[in-house]
């Protein structure tokens, strides 16, 4: 069982600021179960040598702030959809193992 301690340090939210974390398959699960599917993007992957080809690879993901509900933009950065006016995450206990474990200051 991973231990989460608590959302209360803005350096902790500063990568929040450039992109969301990634997350697994079963905490995006969670995280549509919780109600939150319309936060969610599509991501996507192409090998950068084959110029204009079809995305490889598609998934869903935490949502860039104005991406919510639709597809990446190519190098996706932004705010994170769930980082709250108060600069802290709005879904702590369900946000992704990459945000619990490498969020550190910017
Ligand atoms: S889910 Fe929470 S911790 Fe992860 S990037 Fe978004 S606001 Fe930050």
């Amino acid at each position: 069982m991973i231990d989460r301690t608590s959302c209360t340090c803005s350096s902790c939210c500063g990568r929040c600021h450039r992109r969301p974390g990634f997350a697994t398959p079963g905490e995006i699960r969670a995280l549509i179960d919780a109600g939150h599917g319309a936060a969610l993007m599509v991501e996507w992957w192409r090998p950068d040598w084959v110029p204009d080809s079809e995305p490889a690879a598609e998934l869903l993901a935490v949502a860039v702030e104005g991406r919510e509900s639709n597809v990446a933009a190519i190098h996706p950065v932004g705010r994170c959809t769930f980082l709250d006016a108060d600069e802290r995450c709005s879904v702590y206990e369900l946000r992704p193992v990459e945000c619990a474990f490498t969020r550190a200051p910017a």
